[in-house]
């Protein structure tokens, strides 16, 4: 286990997490971790290098030290540098994926490390398992200049954001799209086109983001997961999704094309 920190480049950076929340120190510095912080490591484990410095995601138990806290990650998201919060996100599932695979699923033994990274074995068996990643397709539809957001009611009021849902097995995340749109307000979609992806650790989805547009039919939003559906002018937005999420991406993205092809751009959501 390695507990020290200190080299010329800066020192190692440590993901230091109780349960779900990373341990934040200050506002500035919130990845830079002191080797000693006087708290139990429950596991540890190297996940990769940011700048030449090593990093690793670390599970403790024990009270935050002074000037410092565990919070949700998510307050990072569009604070800290991408690579920050990718390799923050990393260490969330690394340290999930441990917890909650001490056990094999398959005979009830329990598992001890495997040889390939990110590896449990199970000893009785021979069962493995990795980090389990759930992609998830997220999409903007459109209706000539048009956008489709809809928020749910677990969204921060007044939210909005791009239908996403995850990826059945046995499903293209092209037909996911079109089902999951299908399913959620109702209607059918077409020229279906593959925008980019995000890793989104809460807790261990992959997005994959598309762009599509309106094929047919009325918005019936499921009251089930959709609490309210709307067909928005892009110069009149709702309150979106913060700044370094993907479905904030893809608003920008149909905003900077439609500016391309219809003369001067029109301002961004950023604000
Ligand atoms: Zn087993």
């Amino acid at each position: 286990v390695r507990t020290s920190s200190g080299n010329a480049a800066g020192g190692d950076l440590r993901f230091v997490f109780q349960g779900d929340r990373m341990l934040l120190r200050g506002e500035a510095t919130p990845y830079e971790v002191p080797g000693d912080i006087g708290l139990r490591v429950l596991f540890e484990e190297e996940i990769g290098e940011i700048h030449g410095r090593r990093c690793f995601a670390a599970e403790v138990e024990g009270d935050a030290p002074e000037g410092a806290a565990f919070q949700d990650l998510r307050s990072l998201l569009g604070v800290v540098d991408e690579r920050v919060f990718a390799m923050a996100g990393r260490a969330k599932q690394v340290i999930g994926w441990n917890r909650d695979h001490r056990f094999c699923g398959r005979c009830g033994a329990r598992t001890g490390s495997g040889t390939e990274r990110f590896s449990r074995k199970c000893p009785e068996c021979g069962a493995l398992y990795f980090p389990r990643l759930s992609p998830a397709a997220i999409v903007l539809v459109s209706r000539g200049e048009e956008v489709l957001l809809a928020r749910s009611p677990h969204f921060a009021p007044g939210m909005y954001s791009a239908l996403a849902g995850f990826v059945e097995p046995g499903e293209s995340v092209e037909e996911t799209v079109a089902r999951e749109v299908r399913e959620e307000v109702g209607i059918e979609v077409k020229d279906i086109t593959y925008f980019g992806s995000q890793p989104w650790p809460f807790p261990n989805s992959l997005m994959i983001g598309f762009l599509a547009e309106h094929a047919g039919g009325e918005l019936r939003p499921d009251p089930s997961e959709i609490e309210n559906a709307r067909w928005f002018e892009t110069d009149s937005l709702p309150k979106l999704p913060p700044l370094g999420s993907i479905a904030r991406a893809l608003v920008e993205e149909f905003i900077s094309r439609r500016g391309r092809c219809t003369g001067p751009s029109r301002p961004s959501a950023r604000s």
